[in-house]
């Protein structure tokens, strides 16, 4: 592989003359989909992450490839199907990073075996042939067989169903590495700042600063595409000022736990929670997931941080249905995203209500904006985007070409007792490192499986920039277990310094930076043992 050269990258923008085709706001699911999309079909195509990819919401989410059973009972059948198709094409498309996941249901209640059942054999047939297995009844005995430490007490049975599973910041990194593949140039920590339009008020291009220099340049494309989440509307008001905001953001919250709260392979769904949603224990790597909240708020940023009442809510919710209940001292992360919600129209404050597709607008200036939507559904929400800029654009037809294109790294037989399946088809190339320098064989941390050679990978392969980047997105340390992150941070410094050719002074403020964030993922403070 080659390594790809952020210099060279960067000297792509200086071409005053260049116009592109498609410009992408955003390096999350949503923006990174939209590139993937236009470069496959050939258009010249620039995305600008003004942080890391997936350093917003989209690594966040609750890990799930799903239709949304949730959805299916509000009656919004077109969406499931929807996702529940792009769910079996992520599948076949990114097959080191999906897999399928069995999913306990436990009935409280004695109608509960039968009515769940039937609901989720309906959400088994909308996906038609891409299906993930049937759902089905098991027995109270099954399910503590298979759920050791779920609460007994009132159980009558529970169903079983199927959903997938994936690790949303990798697949962003390698949606990334799949644009540059198809041609396009993708860069993160190029921050958007303003509009350029031409005498008739049609947008013409952006301009934009390098985070890392402060450098700024203005480029040129013939369409433009605002994916940038909850931050949409700062891009729409670039366009049009003082106009109504077009997103209102609702915080979901997860903790992460120990496996011991809830071991073996399923996991665990309860569709209605005190407040009316549904709480998920997902395994995730070798930890729990548990989440989420849904609490409309009125900020947005690219931290969000976890309320106290959600945090009591998820803990108080999971003591009620596992028989270990957890402290905050068990809590080895704490995360929250954002999601990019359309406002509702008459206000209303109900963020469990509204639509979660996809919305697409076109402003009068031409600038296109595409939001809402899920992970699992980025393509789908890449493809509409390309075909809108084609007609906005005048751009020529060319046919989608995401329905089949292997995303990169993509491999069916991969080891899942080996961390570094999530390199998929990049593993061996990775393990090669460890010719170079022995030492990369190494592990960072006695908690955690993640090897030297990852960070040296990261930073040639995958971009990695800043020590977050490694430990967030890269290996998914600070979501597991940011008491592990903290400690690690001066190692990662290290090598990434040496990679990059950082000075001390460099190393010292990554290391501060990354402690002083990470310390927000912890309920309480942790003092580095390095
Ligand atoms: C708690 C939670 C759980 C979820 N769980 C699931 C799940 O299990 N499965 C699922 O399918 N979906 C899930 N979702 C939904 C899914 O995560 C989101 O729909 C998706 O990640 C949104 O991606 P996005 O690209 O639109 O936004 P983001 O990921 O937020 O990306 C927008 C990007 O734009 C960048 N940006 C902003 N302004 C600028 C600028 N001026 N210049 C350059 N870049 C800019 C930001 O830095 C950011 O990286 C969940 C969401 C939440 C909040």
């Amino acid at each position: 592989m080659i390594a790809i050269e952020r210099n060279k990258i960067v000297a792509a923008l200086d071409d005053a003359n260049k116009e592109w085709d498609v410009i992408v706001i955003g390096g999350g699911a949503t923006g990174l989909g939209t590139a993937v999309d236009a470069a496959s079909r050939g258009y010249h195509t620039l995305l600008l992450e003004q942080a890391d990819f997936a350093k917003g919401t989209s690594s966040r989410s609750t890990k799930l490839v799903h239709g949304g059973v949730r959805y299916l009972a509000q009656g919004d059948i077109a969406l499931v199907r929807e996702a529940l198709y792009e769910r079996g094409l992520l599948l076949k498309n990114a097959a080191h990073l999906v897999k399928n996941e069995s999913f306990i249901i436990p009935n409280y209640e004695w109608w509960g075996g039968a009515f769940y059942t039937i609901g989720l054999t309906i959400y088994d047939l909308l996906a038609g042939k891409l299906g993930f297995g049937r759902a089905r009844h098991i027995s109270k005995k099954q399910v503590i067989s298979r759920l050791a430490t779920i609460q007994q007490k009132s159980l009558y049975g529970g169903v079983v169903y199927h959903d997938g599973q994936f690790d949303d910041a990798r697949l962003a990194v390698n949606l990334a590495q799949t644009a540059l593949e198809q041609g396009a140039t993708v860069l993160n920590y190029f921050k958007v700042v303003n509009l350029l339009k031409n005498n008739n008020g049609k947008i013409t291009g952006v301009t934009t600063t390098d985070i890392e220099t402060g450098v700024g340049y203005t480029i040129k494309g013939k369409t433009i595409i605002n994916a940038t989440g909850v931050f949409v509307d700062e891009i729409l008001n670039m366009d049009k000022p003082e106009r109504k905001p077009m997103v209102r953001p609702s915080q979901g919250v997860h903790i992460v736990l120990n496996r011991s709260f809830m071991p073996g392979e399923d996991a665990l769904m309860i569709p209605k929670t005190d407040d009316g949603r549904v709480l998920f224990a997902v395994p995730w790597h070798d930890k729990l997931v548990v989440g989420t909240t849904d609490t409309p708020i009125d900020e947005h940023s690219l931290e969000p941080k976890a309320l106290p009442e959600e945090i009591d809510f998820i803990m108080r919710t999971a003591a009620k249905y596992l028989t270990k209940a957890p402290t905050r001292k068990d809590v080895l992360s704490v995360f929250a995203g954002l999601r990019p919600l359309a406002a509702p129209e008459d206000g209303s404050s109900k963020t469990k209500e509204i639509s979660r597709s996809h919305k697409l607008i076109v402003s009068d200036s031409g600038l296109i904006t595409i939001t809402g939507g899920k992970w699992t559904t980025y393509r789908r929400m890449g493809e509409d985007t390309v075909d809108k800029a084609i007609e906005v654009g005048g751009l020529p037809p060319s046919p989608n070409k995401t329905k089949t294109l292997q995303i990169h790294g993509s491999k069916t037989d991969v080891d899942r007792n080996d961390h570094l399946y999530v390199y998929g088809s990049d593993e061996a190339a990775l393990l090669v490192l460890g010719n170079e320098n022995p030492e990369w064989k190494e592990k960072l941390h006695p908690r955690m499986p993640y090897i030297k050679a990852e960070v040296i990978w990261g930073v040639r392969y995958e971009m990695a920039r800043k020590v977050e980047d490694i430990l967030a997105r890269r290996v998914r340390a600070l979501f597991l277990d940011a008491r592990a992150a903290i400690d690690m941070a001066p190692a990662v410094a290290d090598l990434m310094a040496a990679e990059l050719h950082k000075d001390e002074a460099w190393k010292k403020e990554q290391v501060s930076t990354f402690i002083k964030m990470a310390q927000t993922y912890l309920l309480e403070p942790y003092q580095p043992t390095t």
